[in-house]
């Protein structure tokens, strides 16, 4: 192992740090030890630090909590060995159209996209890739088994993926960070997110590993509090949003340019494209609440 990377272990699982405790662009790679089956959890930039022997070597097969950039980057080690992912992303592990898709940024972002894909994440596509459902057990021996639980809303097929008997819960980009739950991409769905945040203490885990920045909670009480912190974020946004609506009607486009994820003026195409998906997200639950009201011209107000 390159003793450089942090690890830390919870019975079978070991967890390997990315830089900055996995921020993005980095993550945390888990990796479950199984009796007869060795999987990795995602493929974060981190793997591509890890030796053969801790990495190619090891691993038998790899499961995906879902497709992003960050967690296929260490997939090109495990060429020829099963990769699974939710039947609801698979397309975008499988091509590039099918990430095209998944990501929904206009195609002139998106053909900038793919150099630095390649160039940073060690991008490939696997056609390769089979797809599983909610509820999906794989049996690793030794009486160790991986269950998917299907928790959409950052993508369509987002999934935690539990390591039982030990109840050892890899929460993936519901990461608990600061900046709050993301959902600006096009098979994102803020609904679906919220939902998904409300079913997660449902899980039954003693350990809760999250792929970016926060790492790994090891006590229920912390945990829960960090998810209402990071739930309270939607709250903020929403007041945002609301806040700039007290000043006159505004279009989706006029509320990107000033900024509710990044901050105004930061936009690439891509990102402005991220925040006009979040902010129709947020005007489309305050219509429907009867908070705001869209009128004809594109534009939308407080109900007076
Ligand atoms: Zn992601």
């Amino acid at each position: 192992m390159n003793p450089e990377t942090p690890s830390a272990r919870f019975g079978p699982v070991t967890v390997y740090f990315g830089e900055k405790s996995g921020k993005y662009p980095d993550g945390n790679q888990v990796i479950v030890h199984g009796g007869d089956t060795v999987v990795a959890f995602d493929t974060p930039k981190v793997a591509n630090r890890l030796s053969a022997e801790v990495f190619d070597d090891a691993v038998d097969m790899a499961i995906l909590g879902h497709v992003h950039e960050d967690h296929m980057c260490g997939l090109h080690r495990l060429r020829g060995k099963p990769l699974h992912v939710h039947e609801r992303d698979v397309e975008a592990a499988r091509s590039w159209d099918g990430l095209r898709r998944h990501f929904g940024y206009p195609d002139a972002a998106l053909d900038a996209f793919r150099p630095k894909l390649e160039a940073e994440f060690s991008y490939a596509p696997r056609p390769d890739a089979q797809a599983y459902a909610d509820g999906a057990e794989w049996d690793l021996g030794g009486g160790i088994r991986v269950r998917a639980v299907h928790l959409p809303g950052h993508t369509a097929g987002h999934c935690a993926l539990v390591v039982e008997p030990h109840g050892i819960a890899f929460i993936g980009d519901i990461d608990l960070s600061t900046f709050g739950p993301y959902y600006g991409d096009a098979t994102s769905n803020l609904g679906d997110f919220r939902r998904s945040l409300a079913r997660l203490p449902e899980l039954d885990a003693k350990v809760w590993i999250t792929s970016h920045h926060k790492g790994v909670y090891t006590e229920r009480a912390p945990f829960e509090d960090a998810l209402r912190a990071y739930t309270a974020r939607l709250d903020d946004r929403e007041a945002v949003l609301l806040d700039r609506l007290r000043a006159g009607p505004q279009s989706v486009e006029a509320l990107a340019a000033d900024g509710l994820l990044y901050p105004a003026g930061y936009g690439t195409e891509s990102t402005r494209a991220i925040e006009r998906w979040t902010i129709t997200q947020h005007l489309d639950e305050l219509v429907a609440s009867g908070r705001v009201v869209a009128s004809d011209e594109g534009r939308y107000r407080l109900r007076a």
